[in-house]
């Protein structure tokens, strides 16, 4: 690994004077580190050489979780996963976050990595992760998957980049309408989360959100939907029994009244380069009971723009019956 000189800054002000301006210019000479985990993996690839790192673990107040009055859930970009999982506010309140938690790689990953550092990780497809592959997401022409090993790539939104989203906190909190606060040098601003995420195809096909190279992704903002009679839940299915990404993910969010649904958020993970809302599914469970024939249409209508690559037609069929099944767990 290049050595690189650690800064160690005590407040937000200071770690954002440590960054460059600009939304791409020296982008990765300088990074933030939280945890570490995704990031020291990149680095000992040799992917990124960043000459210096911006630790944010010493900055207070960036670690808290707490639950406000009125119900709604307020995360620091510091919370690590594992207290996410083991917050009884989200185990009782937020089922699908809850659940998307607690299906994140193994222990030791859920306790060192971050909220914010796992919304930020960078993709998994093992052409990127290739130290010598210089694929589009490396500043090449093409993306290897297309015409090569597709199996673990997109079938949604993708191109002129193949890669998924590998997060599996990122779905379940879009399907709960969760926001992002980011600090710059400029002030704050505050976005839906689902907004924070960028298609290959919009903005730079080198970034997966759109993250200015002095902003740090400060707290995300669950709203208090479990008041408003919401149920919500995850779905995660992983080709190997141990610690795993999603092959494909659903995090459904519903709200009924008298056995009728009257709002549904319904959220794909593992299938495109971001978590792949789908409001045309949406709208075949609302207005209608929660019942078999609903769920079989809202999947149909889910899907029904897949382009699957030569290895990940399966992920189809696959995604289809994780909404079916996540749809039948809340209908019961
Ligand atoms: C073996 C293994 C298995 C895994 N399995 C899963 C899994 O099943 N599901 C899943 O969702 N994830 C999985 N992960 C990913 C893991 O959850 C993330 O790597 C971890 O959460 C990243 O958090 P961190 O704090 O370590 O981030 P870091 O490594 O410190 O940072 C990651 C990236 O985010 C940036 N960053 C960090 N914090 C901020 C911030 N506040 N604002 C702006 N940018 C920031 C960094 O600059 C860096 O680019 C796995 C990782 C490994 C190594």
């Amino acid at each position: 690994m290049k050595t690189f000189e650690l800064v160690n800054p005590t407040t937000l002000e200071q770690a954002l004077e440590a960054l460059p301006a600009g939304r791409d210019a020296k982008r990765d000479s300088v990074k933030l580190i939280a945890g570490g985990q995704d990031l020291l993996g990149e680095m000992k690839e040799h992917l990124i050489e960043p000459d210096q790192l911006v630790n944010l673990k010493r900055i207070p107040g960036l670690d808290a979780i707490e639950l406000d009055g009125g119900g709604a859930l307020n995360i620091g970009a510091l919370v690590t996963i594992a207290q996410l999982e083991e917050h009884a506010g989200v185990r009782e309140k937020f089922k699908a976050l809850h659940e998307a938690a607690a299906s994140v790689g193994s222990v030791q990953i859920r306790n060192v990595g971050t909220v914010g550092g796992n919304l930020c990780q960078r993709p998994r497809c093992w052409y990127y992760r290739h130290e010598q592959a210089v694929c589009i997401k490396k500043g090449g022409s093409e993306c290897f998957s297309y015409a090569g090993m597709s199996k673990y790539n997109a079938i949604l939104g993708g191109g002129p980049s193949y890669i998924v989203h590998p997060s599996d906190l990122a779905p379940a909190l879009v399907a709960l309408g969760a926001e992002v606060t980011i600090r710059g040098k400029r002030g704050e601003r505050v976005m839906p989360l689902e907004q924070f995420f960028t298609l290959p195809s919009e903005g730079s096909v080198l970034r997966e959100n759109v993250l200015q190279s002095d902003e740090i992704l400060t707290r995300v903002h669950v709203p208090a939907l479990a008041g408003a009679g919401w149920r919500s839940t995850y779905i995660k299915f992983k080709e190997r029994g141990s610690f795993d990404f999603a092959l494909a993910s659903v995090a459904v969010g519903l709200a009924s009244s008298a056995g009728v649904v009257s709002a549904a958020r319904l959220v794909l993970g593992g299938v495109a380069p971001i978590p792949w809302r789908v409001p045309a599914a949406e709208g075949k469970l609302v207005g209608r009971k929660s019942e078999a024939a609903a769920w079989k249409e809202a999947a149909e209508t889910a899907l029904r723009r897949a382009e699957p690559l030569s290895d990940n037609e399966y992920k189809v069929a696959l995604t289809k019956n994780l909404i079916e099944r996540a749809l039948a767990q809340l209908g019961a």
